[in-house]
């Protein structure tokens, strides 16, 4: 397999740093899970690989299991991820990793840019690149969930929306574009 190596970013190489320039804007390929999401596939050997993600602002993917872990790289701006009861904040120049067995959500405060490395890997556009699960499932094992950014604790049935977090990853909240709710994408109903 010839080597790849793929440009994702501009970057501006000075004496003492360096600055790279990830836009905000839209990438080429849809991502199922999320509404207006979509990605750039950048390299992959089938065991791992790395892609963009591409959030607007105000969107999410709904809590998710997936079939491999993924280190989830913030390039852009501002978001969040929900993780076993709690919403934290991320934003470019942080890094997580999230075990792809554990329910987890990921928001966009501003447009959020992500990279993505992924193993086994998926393709961009798999339909089974992520599960839903019902929103039961990302809460604490105590029933709550607590916002970090908000300071907000709500226990189930109660989600941080009625307390008007606007970090909810609930699906009610992240919603779902037209697209989703066609019976080809019944996996995310
Ligand atoms: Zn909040
Ligand atoms: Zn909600």
């Amino acid at each position: 397999m010839p080597l790849d190596i793929v440009t994702w970013a501009e970057s501006l190489i000075a004496e003492e740093h360096t600055e790279l320039t990830i836009g905000h804007d839209g990438r080429p390929t849809r991502i199922h899970g999320a509404p207006d999401a979509s990605g750039q596939a950048l390299v992959t050997n089938g065991a791992v690989g790395a892609d963009l993600l591409r959030l607007p602002g105000g969107s999410g993917f709904v809590p998710h299991t997936h079939p491999g872990h993924h280190v989830l790289v913030v390039v852009a701006g501002i978001g969040t991820i929900t993780y076993a009861g709690r919403i934290h904040e991320t934003r470019a120049g942080q890094v997580y990793l999230v075990e792809g067995a554990v329910p987890h959500a990921v928001g966009a405060i501003t447009d959020h840019v992500i990279l993505a490395v992924g193993s086994p890997h998926k393709q961009i556009d798999a339909e089974d690149r992520m599960a839903p699960v019902p929103y039961e499932e990302v809460i604490s094992l105590d029933g709550e969930m607590t916002c970090l950014l908000c300071a907000v604790t709500t226990t189930a049935p109660e989600r941080p929306h009625s307390l008007g977090c606007p970090h909810c990853p609930c699906p009610e909240c992240v919603g779902r574009s037209p697209a989703d709710s066609s019976p080809r994408s019944g996996v995310l109903a």
